[in-house]
């Protein structure tokens, strides 16, 4: 070989050597790229599973949604299982009404009481909360059935005649406490008694204060009896969910004048 036609050859060779260098990135690149192209298909693969997920998150946000669709209808004020329900002197309830969600409350109590499980939450944590404040809150009486309360109104009329039982105690059938959503509560400063004074007492302050950020309002507020039909109660409290409570304190109103009728 000449050295012109060795060059010739050197240079042919490093032509055929650059090309294979090029084919064989062009592989690796294509082979990268199908294995992206797996990957994204993966991927795609994975996208159903994540859009299967959408309709959990879907379920999740309507489940967050529920409750103010629940609270919607909580404003029902004529539904004996709404948490809105209105009984008074004007606004009876069945007999035959007895709430299907009973529980005992697992709190200090004078004795055997239970609310509504939704009650009985939300008195859980405003006990809680009077404890972290360093006051011990009983359950008095929670739930009464219609027998119930019709002995104890009977009992009221044989002490204070009628129109005193009137004022203290609600006929058979115009109950809260047949609800399941009224509790009346009491402490040691007033010897475990339903008394007046308990308003002024720390824990009847702490009661007004701040039951209803726990869902429960101060039912019978002093300077309303024309209105809501009874004595100040400073210890029974009713339960309305924590956004309605919260209106109801900040409105300042009774719950009759709070809905608008009586
Ligand atoms: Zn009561």
């Amino acid at each position: 070989m000449r050295i012109k036609d060795k060059k010739r050859f050197v240079i042919a060779c490093s032509g055929l050597v650059i090309l294979l260098i090029l084919i064989i990135v062009v592989v690796i690149i294509g082979f990268g790229h199908k294995n992206n192209t797996n990957g994204s298909a993966d991927n795609q693969k994975n996208l159903p599973s994540s859009a299967a997920q959408t309709p959990t998150s879907n379920k999740s946000e309507s489940a967050t949604n529920s409750p103010s669709k629940s609270t919607e209808t909580t404003m029902d004020i004529t539904t004996t299982d709404s948490l809105t329900m209105l009984v008074n002197k004007n606004h009876p309830i069945p007999e035959s009404y007895v709430p299907a969600d009973l529980i005992t409350v697992d709190l200090p109590s004078t004795r055997d009481t239970q609310l509504r499980t939704v009650a009985a939450a939300g008195l859980t944590k405003l006990f809680d909360a009077a404890s972290e404040a360093g006051l011990e809150l009983y359950c008095c009486s929670g739930y009464r059935s219609y027998e119930t309360q019709s002995e104890l109104y009977d009992w009221n009329v044989s002490t204070y005649g009628v129109e005193g039982a009137d004022l203290v105690s609600a006929q058979p059938g115009k109950s809260e406490h047949q609800l399941g959503l009224a509790m009346d509560v009491t402490s040691a400063s007033v010897d475990f008694d339903l008394l007046e004074s308990f308003g002024t007492t720390a824990e009847g302050q702490f009661i007004k204060d701040n039951a209803y950020k726990y869902g429960f309002i101060v039912r019978y507020p002093q300077g309303k009896t024309d209105i809501t039909g009874y004595a100040y109660e400073p210890w029974h409290l009713r339960y309305l969910g924590v956004d309605v409570a919260t209106d109801i304190y900040n409105s300042g109103k009774t719950m009759e004048e709070y809905f608008g009728t009586n």
